[in-house]
């Protein structure tokens, strides 16, 4: 056999192995110095008590003959889909049912749905990104060209007609800068995918951190969106369910007249084998009023914690974007130091643990990523010494 040599391409990620090794030699050295981490990217609070009820009554269900289910539909249960589908009518997007796709989670549809294009594809993806985009299609062997996001254009980079791209990743809110493009934005970038005949592969996982209603949480808002893009969201950073595992795919029928949709369909009946139910009746929770009240609670806790890390860098006039409707803040490190330099200073002087921008991509280099994933307490206690430190 011959090995997919594609797999030699893909770069070793050290950038949180690299944080580890330098979180774990400074604690040797400093044992009596107490360590926060606020470059966390998962979640810390727990599921909602409405999400925890209905994860247990589902499994009682699945141990009485009467109510057991066996194999699923792989592309979800109706009743998820159609919680789903009314969820997207509150952002005035109107899907059809059979248009939503049950999934374990953004990450895996991101990599997955390229089983549906060519490898004669180019992929667009702004730098700095989510790593996902760049090493799935590296494993592909598809060409990728980048498109810079940078402080010129506040880290939202917009279509440039002199490039030509098949394929074209957006995450907004963004990770790492937290950015989020306007409906203006977006419409451009649809029209640009319409009229090259490309696909926008939207990224939208932390579109419920977003609290400005003008602001778009689905690129469906768009005019012109569901003939050329294709929608990822996933509950883990919405509800908490990073270790719990749900998520959901939109692939609207009018791309290429209902083909892309039959065939994600074709794809994941074949090769996966849908969320557990008792999964599936968890997600189903948080879409109820009561689950969305809750979500919201936690969502507000992470929001706060934001507000407090960005007013304490506005008071020592350190640039930043981020963090009104996303979980990351984004700076540019003061003096311009280079992101490991910023991450070695913040270790050593305030023993605040940060993620380099610069393990992003190039145009990360010279920023850095804070989150607000972490606890109030341990929020303020950072914001505390760097306040004190800065002065
Ligand atoms: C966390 C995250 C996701 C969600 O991934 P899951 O596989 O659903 O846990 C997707 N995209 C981005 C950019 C993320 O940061």
């Amino acid at each position: 056999m011959n090995i997919n040599t594609n797999y030699q391409n893909i770069s070793d990620s050290y950038l949180f192995s690299t944080i580890a090794k330098k979180v774990n030699e400074f604690s040797k050295a400093n044992p009596d110095k107490e360590i926060i981490k606020l470059g966390i990217g998962d979640v810390t609070l727990p599921l909602c008590k409405v999400v925890v009820n209905a994860l247990k009554s589902a499994s009682e269900e699945m141990g009485v003959k009467e109510t057991f289910r066996g194999y699923g539909p792989e592309q979800g249960y109706d009743f998820l889909r159609e919680k789903i589908r009314t969820y997207y009518n509150t952002h005035n997007v109107e899907l059809e049912t059979d248009e939503i796709f049950i999934s374990d989670g953004a990450k895996s549809d991101l990599g997955n749905i390229l089983d549906l294009f060519s490898t004669d594809n180019t992929v667009l993806v702004p730098d700095p990104v989510y790593p996902v985009y760049v090493d799935t299609n590296t494993m592909a062997g598809r060409k990728i060209i980048y498109i810079d996001a940078n402080a010129q254009n506040e880290f939202l980079p917009l279509p440039d007609e002199s490039i030509k791209a098949d394929i074209i990743y957006i995450c907004s809110p963004n990770n790492p800068t937290g950015a989020v493009y306007n409906k203006a934005q977006l419409k451009q970038w649809v029209d640009y995918a319409n009229k090259n005949n490309a696909v926008i592969l939207f990224d939208s996982a932390y579109e419920c951190f977003i609290t400005d209603e003008n602001l778009p949480h689905s690129i469906f808002e768009i005019e012109g969106a569901k003939s050329c893009a294709v929608e990822f969201c996933s509950l883990s950073k919405m509800a908490g369910f990073t270790g719990t595992r749900c998520g959901y795919t939109v692939v609207p029928k009018q791309i290429q007249n209902g083909l892309l949709n039959k065939m994600w369909l074709r794809r994941q009946t074949t090769k996966f084998n849908g969320v557990p139910y008792i999964i599936q009746r968890g997600a189903e929770a948080v879409f109820t009023p009561e689950g969305q009240k809750e979500i919201q609670e936690n969502l507000n806790y992470y929001k706060e914690n934001a507000k407090i890390i960005s007013q304490t860098l506005d008071k020592h006039n350190i640039w930043h974007i981020g963090g009104k409707h996303s979980p990351y803040i984004w700076l540019k490190c003061p003096d311009n130091m280079t992101s490991w330099e910023f991450f070695d200073y913040l270790l050593e002087n305030v023993q605040i643990v940060g993620t380099p921008g610069s393990g992003f991509g190039k145009n990360g280099e010279g920023y850095f990523r804070l989150t607000s994933f972490g606890s109030r307490e341990n929020t303020i206690k950072a914001c505390e010494r760097l306040d004190k430190f800065l002065k």
